[in-house]
């Protein structure tokens, strides 16, 4: 079964950086003085009910979730603050931001709302009122595992928070110049930063680390190449992927780690899609996966135990049994069932519900990532082609494949 998605996980941003919005008085650098006009207490500055704020501790989103039925799992949402509200809030506390940290994300095109972030790790006292307002700090990869994949409006919150965590994450990576180790302060609303020596005055901008990931396809044969890692959960598989060398092409990047984790020679090398990922390593606030699908010269493999823990051929037929709808939506319905006991407030003594590692299920030997991950969508992508359009060199047409509008 292929799952449907209009694009892939935190990718399709529903805000923009410039807005055409006439509706929208403020530009991101004035909206920043207006923001830090109103911290300091100065009310006859412009309103700032359309200013929306979006709170991150620890990397972690501010997130609230609603019950709608028992049927179906609860349904979370991103903890927006009005500006005035979190003033007030702020004032509660006894908490005083600057503003200095604010990182302007966007607009859309429909309202006057000028959307932004902060992040408030150090501000402890500001947790108790926001858990009073059920409002509770959520990884975002238990967000991403926790979202309906057919909701549009869900997806395009992970896209808004996976953007907003991968500024911040980045304004905290690059607190010094790399050229001359001077301080540097954010410009232009927190999208760009800027050394703070007279004679540097270096511009720094969001940094992006890409990274190829492929499935290896033994054509002759029809399987596919898995591997496992170690940090993987049991019985799950994947796709194989790794960095980029500096001077390197994308597709020697491929040949090469495939080369290097499991001694398989890759011939002809086809672009798939991309995913921006801002849940990977924290040294790197956003990696780009850059999706592939590889065909193999060589079959015999031999794996490279320091960077993987297996890596084997596996038929077309066993590939589809491991990409097990019903176990992806029970994965879902746990982590919503997590972010809701979060947000409502759970007792120090009482257990969260399960972790998203349940999504090992219990119906399947082997498992694949879930449709959260491009590696999910290249795995399925060549499931479920037709065999016949294989067979009739169909890697040269574009994969039947949910994600072959993108
Ligand atoms: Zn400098």
């Amino acid at each position: 079964m292929s799952i449907n998605l209009q694009s892939h996980v935190f990718a399709g941003n529903p805000l923009t950086s410039k807005s055409s919005n006439p509706a929208n008085p403020f530009s991101p650098t004035t909206g920043l003085e207006t923001i830090k006009a109103r911290l300091l207490g100065n009310t006859q500055s412009a309103s700032s009910s359309n200013f929306k704020v979006l709170l991150f501790s620890r990397g972690r989103p501010l997130a609230s979730s609603v019950s709608v039925s028992v049927d179906s799992p609860p349904i979370w949402n991103l903890g927006w603050i009005i500006l005035d509200d979190l003033i007030g809030l702020l004032e509660s506390a006894g908490v005083h931001l600057n503003g200095d940290q604010f990182v302007y994300l966007g607009s859309r095109a429909d309202d006057d709302v000028a959307y932004w972030a902060t992040d408030v790790s150090a501000e402890r006292n500001l947790m108790p009122l926001l858990r009073n307002k059920q409002l509770c700090f959520v990884e975002l990869r238990t967000l991403m595992v926790a979202t309906d994949w057919a909701d549009l409006h869900a997806m395009g919150n992970l896209a808004i928070a996976g953007h907003a965590r991968a500024l911040l994450e980045w304004h905290n990576l690059s607190r010094f110049c790399g050229h001359c180790g001077e301080k540097t302060l954010p410009i232009d609303a927190g999208r760009r930063k800027r050394c703070s020596n007279e004679s540097c005055k270096k511009k720094i901008y969001p940094r992006v680390d890409p990274v190829v990931i492929m499935l290896v396809i033994d054509r002759e044969n029809d399987r596919a190449l898995l591997s496992k890692q170690s940090r993987f959960v049991p019985r799950m598989w994947s796709c194989l992927a790794g960095f980029i060398e500096p001077g390197e092409s994308l597709e020697e990047a491929v040949r090469r780690e495939t080369q290097e984790e499991t001694g398989i020679e890759v011939g002809e090398v086809v672009y798939s899609s991309s995913q921006p990922w801002p849940v990977g390593p924290n040294n790197m606030p956003c990696q780009l996966m850059i999706g592939f699908f590889a065909y193999a010269k060589s079959l015999e493999i031999n794996v490279d135990k320091k960077e993987l823990e297996d890596a084997e051929w596996h038929s077309r037929e066993s590939v589809r049994k491991a990409l097990t709808y019903a176990e992806y939506k029970k994965a879902q319905s746990t982590a919503a069932a997590k972010v809701e006991q979060m947000c409502k407030g759970v007792e120090k003594n009482q257990s969260l519900a399960a972790d998203f590692n349940v999504e090992s299920g219990e119906l399947a030997p082997m498992f694949v990532p879930g449709p959260f991950a491009i590696a999910h969508h290249l795995i399925s992508s060549w499931a479920f082609q037709d065999r016949v359009n294989n067979s009739d060199e169909g890697h040269s047409k574009q994969p039947r494949d949910s994600l072959s509008n993108l």
